[in-house]
């Protein structure tokens, strides 16, 4: 008798190991790596994708179990090249394999029953077929007539469904007898149309690029908004879906806008397969086949969108590549940018990373020659970038958080017939609701934040994990009728702005009015129709869209990262203000931007203003440099949280104490940044150091350990590689 053979399953638990299961001999020679099975696990079955094959278990035969069904057959649903980067994935991110496999399914195929859809099929006359067409209609004119659709080219069930109700009954009793054929149907070709002729700049890096398609590199497109970064990407795709190749464009969550698919669609000629998690599970399923089939010829998605399999994948674009939305912040805490990077070497294509305001990350890689970096530093419009105003907001009366100087200015614009945007990241009506008798303020009992008046609702909310309860009337403690709003949110200027311009449009955009389907593309649609109007919203307006038509942004307030505890935060407010700033204007009527702040002489936001993004990013990177922060060093956050913070402090402390010698370093524990968030205290360490290899290697030796500590049973923790939050 032969010993069964094993297999390794990677099972969707938080546990850092792949699982042995035994296939009966006879049943299956052999399962491939990347096929789907449904096994026993504890009392439950559960659906895992076979990694690999073995000889040996340490799992002794008796306790060894059998694999229930192969779930998929003919073929395994990841190729060795997608299986071997989750591989690396885990090994990287020091995550559970089983989630990270898990990740790269689409939900559907996570399920036993789930099943990929058929590729699409036409019907076709058959040799005998076209002999019956030319014989008179007789008595069966409906089957006639259905022969007749078939005439000149196949058609699909879709075309023939028009012949009568009874089609399908029809259509099969034609094929019983011989007329007409099933066969798949073949991909659509693209039609690609003529873009604009690139300016020389674009025309430098789309021969840079394309002269480089054959192997991998990785590019930087730094160009500011509005300098034709997409006609770029358009340029390139045309020529890597010529040459019968795919494409993989991975944008940020809010840059998945119907205006970028409407641009692929018109230029490429083809019909994008669209995967993000917004997306119904039926279609995000079909996508990933089509990607996977090799039949979509452009994929474009969100982060998850990283994972699909694309047989004939030539070349990855990721636009906006410093958007935060690229990291998952939760589960398996991934960079999809970084594993872009790595899938593109993998499999020796190009990748393309593209923005107005790269990260330092990449700017680092730039600068030090590991991937070309190409400047487009003119509007492709020609239009003129915004001028800039700071208003020094000490010597200011105020009213609703702007400034007389703003309001006078916004009115001078509208005026004139045109439109002004303004921006505020914060949602509700004010940041908190005081008590001016006795000072109380409603905070979020399970967080260390503030709960935000949503007023309309008469609410108090917290932003951070979503508890609310009704507005008080009076104030709780000293029952003083002494409630009012402290500080500024959306809702609040929208009100402001509605009395004081109540003849024109105003329109908000942030996450409570545009959550509704349909909201963000009407309002859009009325911005884009031209005429005077006001815009308001957060971060939301500082992405994806265009408006030609707003000349005058106002910035209500930028102070709290010039002082912030995020080492982050100053590379962040000058990528905000830069795309906010690049939202508007166009050739005929330049912009102003207006920033208002109390610091209108912060070193950084000077070289800002006077020098622009390249410089600050410079100067921001010397002083990582200095400091031995990322991307001139390496972190990995250890982060814990428990109801009790003593407890997250007890496991912290021993994770110290356990830290194996080597050149990296360990830090903490400290609290995070809000350390109570959603009723729990959450607190880190960070690792940091100047080699990667020795950081991962001290941590690989030291998460065996760290596992076994009594004290990682109070809480829950979880590595961050490459952390961006703290
Ligand atoms: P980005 O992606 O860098 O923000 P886009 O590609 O969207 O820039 O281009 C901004 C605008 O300029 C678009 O309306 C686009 O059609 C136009 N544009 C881009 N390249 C050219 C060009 N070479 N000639 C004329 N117009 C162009
Ligand atoms: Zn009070
Ligand atoms: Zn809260």
């Amino acid at each position: 008798m032969t010993a069964p053979h094993i297999i390794q399953v990677a099972l969707p638990v938080p546990l850092p190991q792949l699982f042995d299961y035994s296939v009966p001999s006879g049943s299956v020679a052999a399962i491939a790596p990347g096929t789907r099975v449904l096994v026993p696990f504890g009392r439950r079955k559960m659906v895992g994708v076979v990694v690999r094959n073995a000889k040996h278990s340490e799992v002794p035969p008796e306790r060894l179990l059998a694999v229930i069904e192969v779930l998929d057959g003919a073929e395994p649903l990841l190729d060795s090249s997608l299986l071997e980067l989750l591989h690396w994935c885990w090994m990287y991110y020091k995550h559970a394999p089983g989630e990270v496999v898990a990740s790269a399914l689409p939900p559907a195929l996570r399920k036993a029953r789930g099943v990929i859809p058929k590729a699409p099929v036409q019907y076709r006359l058959t040799a005998d077929g076209q002999q019956r067409l030319r014989l008179p209609p007789g008595r069966a004119p409906v089957q006639y007539a259905m022969l007749e659709v078939l005439a000149d080219a196949p058609a699909s069930a879709g075309r023939l469904r028009g012949v009568g109700s009874q089609w399908r009954k029809t259509l099969s009793s034609l094929q019983d007898q011989g007329w007409v054929k099933v066969e798949e149907a073949p991909a659509e070709e693209p039609r690609f149309s003529a873009g604009p002729s690139l300016v020389p700049d674009q025309q430098k890096a789309v021969e840079a690029i394309s002269a480089s398609l054959q192997g991998f590199s990785c590019h930087l497109l730094d160009g500011i908004t509005g300098s034709g970064k997409t006609e770029v990407y358009m340029s390139l795709l045309e020529k890597v879906i010529s040459s019968g190749r795919q494409a993989l464009v991975l944008v940020p969550e809010i840059g998945l806008t119907p205006q970028l698919l409407r641009r692929f669609r018109k230029r490429l000629g083809l019909e994008p397969a669209v995967i993000h998690s917004g997306l119904g599970a039926g279609s995000r399923l079909e996508s990933w086949a089509a990607a996977r089939a090799g039949r979509a010829a452009l994929v474009v998605g969100t982060r998850s969108a990283l994972f699909t399999p694309m047989p004939g994948l030539g070349l990855i674009i990721l636009d906006e590549e410093h958007d935060a939305s690229f990291k998952q912040q939760d589960g398996f805490r991934y960079s999809a940018r970084d594993i872009a990077v790595k899938r593109a070497a993998e499999l020796d294509i190009p990748i393309l990373l593209g923005s107005a305001t790269p990260s330092l990350e990449s700017l680092h890689n730039a600068a030090k020659g590991r991937y070309s970096w190409h400047r487009l530093r003119e509007r492709a419009t020609r239009a003129p970038m915004p001028a800039w105003r700071v208003l020094d907001m000490r010597q200011q009366s105020t009213a609703n958080g702007l400034s007389l100087q703003a309001l006078e200015a916004i009115g001078e614009t509208l005026q004139r017939g045109e439109q002004v945007m303004v921006f505020l990241n914060r949602r509700g009506y004010a940041p908190v609701l005081m008590c001016h008798q006795c000072g109380w303020s409603g905070t979020c009992q399970r967080c260390d934040a503030h709960l935000t008046w949503h007023r309309s609702a008469s609410r108090l909310v917290c932003h951070h994990c979503a508890s609310q309860r009704p507005a008080p009337r009076m104030c709780p403690d000293c029952r003083a009728d002494a409630l009012a709003g402290a500080g500024e949110g959306t809702q609040q200027l929208e009100e402001a702005l509605a009395r004081r311009f109540d003849d024109v449009p105003i329109l908000r955009f942030d996450r409570d009015k545009t959550s509704r389907t349909g909201v963000m593309d009407e309002q859009l649609e009325r911005v884009r129709a031209g005429g005077p109007c006001l815009l308001v919203g957060t971060q939301m307006l500082a992405k994806g869209h265009h408006f030609p038509e707003v000349t005058l942004v106002v910035i209500v307030n930028i102070d709290q990262a010039l002082y912030s505890a995020d080492f982050r935060a100053l590379e962040r407010m000058g990528q905000m203000i830069q795309q906010v700033a690049g939202r508007a204007g166009r050739m005929e009527k330049p912009g102003t931007v207006i920033l208002q702040t109390l610091h209108p002489d912060h070193a950084a936001l000077e070289l800002l203003l006077r020098q622009g993004y390249e410089a600050y990013a410079s100067w921001l990177l010397q002083e990582r440099q200095m400091a031995g922060l990322p991307p001139a060093g390496y972190q990995a956050l250890l982060r814990a949280e428990a109801h009790e913070r003593s407890a997250a402090e007890r496991f912290l402390g021993d994770a110290v104490g356990i830290f194996p010698a080597g050149e990296t370093r360990i830090y903490g524990p400290m609290p995070a940044l809000m350390e109570r968030l959603g009723g729990r205290s959450r607190m880190y360490l960070v690792v940091q150091g100047a080699s990667r290899t020795a950081l991962h290697r001290q941590v690989d030796q030291w998460l065996p350990v760290l596992r076994k500590l009594p004290s990682a049973r109070k809480v829950r923790w979880a590595v961050d590689i490459d952390p961006q939050n703290l």
